[in-house]
């Protein structure tokens, strides 16, 4: 669908997908995945400026409702982080590949850590699935999608970040709502503000929500009274079944499953939202990607190729839709799709049946990791070895791509590795 710049609605609603999609939701563990060229160094702000922005705010009708000692009690003093205006404004460097996205972030070390959160929590799973009907899978991937299960969370003072976004940069209307958003959440003392870190868009908590989604979607499940989706895994899985419950999931469907399509198919007819009655697609030849036929567990479905005809395909259902609405993005979406079919199955693979169309795959965090010591032991300055490719990895890259005469485009891939790896053992005889 084409946005029409002349809908506020429609402006509004890019302006969200950009933010909570590309950059938001997931942003802390997915930060450096999207390759930012290199950030210019941050503006000089004015604290006076800003505190000046921040009494002019307080009358608003954004806030209203947010009792005053609330307000002065949370802005008093602060200063401005102009760190977050370059990341408002940084454009990807390249598109990453969608084969990029599933290696980093369906990987075995993910898979490991998802079945013992499985194992540990399926008993409250259960719970949530009897309130919400939405099955522990399907939560499970999103919490390690968005969080790696709670272990990585962003470490920015939400109400620092989005007061700087409230009054500098180009989405001042859009932060002050989520600012206000963030000071009903302390006013409510859900979460204690020493808690209330995130993603410098503000996405916060195990789940990743944005305040305005808190507000509408967290839920108190441990029964405690607040809704917690920092400290409280219950809170925070059951918020997590509840969004999903919102954007109309269907318990008991699939989000749908890998396909194989027949020799010379159209695939104009390809496209999440073109969604098809099962038959359409079993008469035009399409078959589960073992060749039988297609199960009857979708009632409508879309054929997704996200690497277009020679890569995996896949049917998907309404529920594949419901994830997409955590994050705007298809391949984020499949991400938590397979880590979900994953983490509660047996399969050790953790590709799809159908090779991803390049002869340069992407490496898992483990891989990265051996990158980063592999760049680190010829001398570039790129921190410990963390497993995520960011600004100063990537500058590293292109530098020993250069020397060994590959195209020096920054990326990440096995060709790559394999290079620095033989490169090594030449190195030491
Ligand atoms: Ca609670």
């Amino acid at each position: 669908m084409k946005l029409s710049p002349a809908n506020p609605l429609r402006v509004r609603a890019r302006v969200r997908q950009r933010v909570t999609g590309l950059l938001g939701a997931g942003a802390c563990l997915l930060a450096a995945l999207p390759a930012a060229a290199q950030t210019p160094p941050p503006p000089v702000l004015s604290t006076a400026e800003f505190q000046a922005c921040l009494a002019r705010l307080q009358g608003t009708s954004d806030f209203r409702g947010i009792d005053p000692a609330i307000y002065a009690q949370h802005t008093r003093g602060l200063e401005p982080d102009a760190t977050v205006l370059p990341l408002l404004n940084r454009q990807p460097e390249f598109t990453m590949p969608v084969w990029d996205y599933m290696a980093v972030l369906v990987d075995a070390e993910r898979v490991a850590d998802g079945r013992a959160a499985y194992r540990q929590w399926l008993p409250t799973l259960r719970q949530i699935e009897q309130r919400y009907g939405v099955e522990p899978a399907m939560v499970m991937g999103v919490w390690g999608v968005e969080s790696n299960f709670g272990q990585i969370m962003g470490g920015r003072p939400l109400v620092q970040s989005l007061s700087t976004l409230s009054c500098f940069g180009r989405r001042q209307a859009y932060f002050r709502t989520e600012f206000a958003n963030v000071l009903r959440i302390l006013q409510g003392g859900h979460v204690p503000a020493e808690k209330l870190t995130g993603s410098w868009a503000g996405a916060f908590g195990q789940t990743q929500f944005m305040p305005s989604t808190f507000l509408r979607t967290a839920v108190d499940f441990d029964g405690d009274g607040r809704r917690d989706i920092v400290s409280s895994v219950p809170d925070a899985l059951a918020s997590t079944a509840n969004f999903l419950r919102k954007a109309g999931y269907r318990t008991g469907e699939p989000w749908g499953y890998e396909v194989k399509l027949p020799g010379g198919f159209d695939t104009s007819q390809a496209g999440r939202r073109n969604k098809r009655a099962l038959e359409h697609w079993q008469a035009q030849g399409v078959r589960l990607v073992d060749g039988s036929p297609l199960p009857a567990t979708l009632s409508q479905a879309g054929l997704l190729l996200p690497a277009g005809a020679n890569g995996p395909a896949f049917l998907v259902g309404k529920n594949f839709d419901t994830l997409y609405s955590y994050n705007a993005s298809e391949n984020y979406a499949l991400a938590i799709a397979q880590l979900s079919t994953l983490v509660a199955g047996e399969k050790t693979q953790t590709g799809f049946v159908t090779p991803w169309p390049t002869d340069d795959p992407g490496l898992s965090r483990a891989e990265n990791r051996e990158l980063q010591t592999l760049l680190l032991a010829r001398g570039h300055d790129i921190g410990a070895p963390d497993g995520l490719i960011g600004e100063k990895t990537r500058a590293a890259i292109r530098t020993e791509q250069g020397r060994l005469g590959m195209r020096a485009n920054g990326r990440a891939g096995q060709q790559l590795l394999s290079a620095l790896r033989r490169d090594g053992t030449a190195m030491q005889r």
